[in-house]
């Protein structure tokens, strides 16, 4: 193995020899590759050692020495807790010197002369890394829970591995557990524990088995670095299966994420790009393993513009709020009875952006704050705006992210807006997405409520793609279900969702709330929703999402000059 020179961090070498002709010697040969000091006897060199003594990776000691000889050096070093733990290579032409000082702590010896300079170079660079192997395992953490290694060692290890040999590919691959805080809340934390332990014993198995070394970075995070795999899926299956193995009655899912080795890119770059891998299958339980490639490279610097690009875009007024309206079906014809205000990011160099782009990306960065509120003051705006205008109020509904309901200041914004414009709190709905309700529902809960009792009507957004049971619903405060597109999509094609639909308006009706369903494309699934009750349609049948101008020409057809 060819030793590079660490640049960021190079190794010091003491160099203690009382002829010039054998530090000269012994310094051309070292100092391509590390820092080099020289002390003339052992009285410097101790002196040297304990100057030094968090920075020397190694000291080279010639025995014989006036002074203080090399012998006295190795025996004072040996009652030195601290310097006791740097390494010394004897320097000699004795062999019978060389096993005394072997005997006397030291690590390896070198013969004189000096004529093999790789040689000299291999051991030093063996002893260092050794002792600093010996360092580093005398500290490491194992996690006490897994008996992985500890993340600072793992990382450590897997440095090492990259630069010392550059020709061994490893792949990065990091493991994580869907929604492992419920498992933890519905199960008990014990068991929690237990399933960790599953998942560590597996992957300190396959690392028995393979050149691989892996840690629990935090929490239900896992991380691997090993050789390419042919088969990952074939591993997630196998952690899968042990993981079933431990209960029949709690599902846990795992997700993986994978980077392959690629020239150069560092251990800690690799993992973070197999962790967003892993992140991009959150919740995807048919697919729950993502190899990353360079179209999502491309992504992941497309978000990191996005991210830099917000403030500014606010401040520049990039983004636009866009209203697609609601009608109330039941009526002859369909009437116009309010909208739901939708952000579009209008990017001077990227074009009009879709929520879609940009909305989870925030959401994820607890950046959906600031959109959010823009979003919110600009419809408060328009709805005043409208009503001054034309005498007539529509209500506007606005999505609120799961997030915001942990902010504090969420209800004193929202009441404050509707002061401003001189609003009813009736005029501003809120839509919630049905997820949320089940991710943190004590905190969300409690908030819905309040905003509830001020007078804010709720609406349940994307009804059906979460997973509320019956029970839990009849508990929930809302005023309006939103049915997921989804559904909407097949109902003439499939009569399970047919069934669906019908079974979704007769909930509504039961829990006495208004029923919506959006994604409304044509005129069959309208007819449908209507003879079944359903009370409101938004959907590109009636309408795409349209700028004010365009949507206050609706208010003007549909209700001012009708
Ligand atoms: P959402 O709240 O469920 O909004 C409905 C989405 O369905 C909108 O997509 C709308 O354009 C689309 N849509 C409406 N009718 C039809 C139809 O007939 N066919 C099809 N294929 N699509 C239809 P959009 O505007 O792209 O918004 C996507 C999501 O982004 C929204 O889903 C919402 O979750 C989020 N979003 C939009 N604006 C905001 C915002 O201001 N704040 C937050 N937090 N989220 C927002
Ligand atoms: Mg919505
Ligand atoms: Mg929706």
């Amino acid at each position: 193995m060819i030793k590079t020179k660490n640049i960021q961090r190079p190794q010091l070498v003491l160099v203690v020899d009382d002829q010039e002709i054998n530090r000269d010697a012994i310094g051309a040969i070292l100092e391509d590759d590390y820092e080099v000091i020289f002390a003339e006897n052992g009285k410097e060199a101790l002196a040297l050692m304990q100057k030094h003594a968090n920075e020397l990776s190694i000291v080279l000691l010639d025995l014989m020495m006036p002074v203080m000889t090399g012998f006295e050096v190795l025996e004072r070093l040996q009652k030195d807790e601290v310097l006791k733990a740097i390494p010394v290579i004897v320097l000699t032409a004795d062999k019978k010197a060389e096993l005394t000082a072997l005997q006397m702590g030291a690590a390896d010896f070198i013969t004189k002369p000096f004529d093999m300079p790789e040689i000299i170079l291999a051991r030093v660079s063996r002893i260092i890394e050794l002792s600093e192997g010996r360092i580093l395992i005398s500290a490491a953490e194992h996690d006490p829970l897994t008996g992985l290694y500890s993340r600072n060692f793992f990382f450590e290890y897997a440095n090492r591995l990259f630069r010392y040999h550059p020709e061994i590919h490893m792949d990065a691959v990091v493991i994580n557990i869907e929604q492992f805080h419920s498992i933890n809340e519905l199960n008990g934390r014990s068991f929690g524990d237990e399933v960790l332990r599953h998942i560590g014993n597996e992957i300190h198995a396959f690392t028995t088995e393979t050149e691989a070394i892996a840690t629990r970075i935090e929490g239900d995070r896992f991380a691997i670095y090993c050789t390419g795999q042919p088969d990952y899926r074939a591993l997630l299956n196998r952690i899968q299966d042990k993981v079933n193995a431990l209960s029949t009655k709690a599902s846990v899912q795992l997700r993986m994420g994978v980077n392959p080795w690629k020239k150069d890119i560092e251990p800690l770059v690799m993992f973070d790009r197999a962790k967003v891998a892993c992140n991009m299958v959150r919740g995807d339980y048919q697919n729950p393993l993502m190899v990353y490639d360079d179209e999502m490279r491309m992504k992941e610097l497309q978000n990191q513009r996005l991210l830099g690009d917000l403030r500014i875009a606010v401040k520049e007024k990039q983004f636009r709020v866009f209203y697609q309206p609601k009608y109330d079906i039941q009526a002859h014809p369909p009437r116009l009875k309010s909208a739901e205000a939708l952000i579009r990011w209008n990017h001077p160099e990227l074009g009009m952006i879709p929520p879609g782009k940009f909305v989870p990306l925030f959401e994820r960065n607890g950046l959906i704050g600031i959109v959010d509120n823009y979003v919110w003051e600009e419809a408060a705006r328009q709805v005043a705006d409208w009503r001054n205008k034309y005498g007539y109020l529509l209500p506007v509904s606005v999505n609120l992210s799961r997030s915001e309901v942990f902010d504090p200041t969420l209800t004193d914004r929202l009441v404050n807006l509707i002061k401003k414009n001189d609003l009813d709190f009736s005029h501003f709905k809120l839509e919630v997405t049905e997820s949320a309700y089940t991710d943190n529902a004590r905190q969300l809960l409690k908030v819905i409520s309040r905003l509830r009792d001020l007078g804010f009507e709720i609406e349940m957004d994307d009804f059906g793609s979460g997973y509320s049971s019956l029970n839990m619903l009849s508990d929930m405060p809302f005023d309006v279900l939103k049915m997921d597109m989804q559904f909407i999509r097949s109902i003439e094609s499939s009569e399970t969702d047919r069934r669906l639909v019908k079974l979704i308006l007769d909930i509504a009706r039961y829990l006495g709330v208004c029923a919506v369903a959006e994604g409304v494309e044509t005129e069959g699934q309208l007819a449908f929703l209507k003879s079944s009750g359903c009370d409101l349609v938004q959907g590109f049948y009636f309408s795409q999402p349209l700028p004010p101008e365009e949507f206050e020409k609706l208010i003007q057809n549909e209700i001012i000059y009708r």
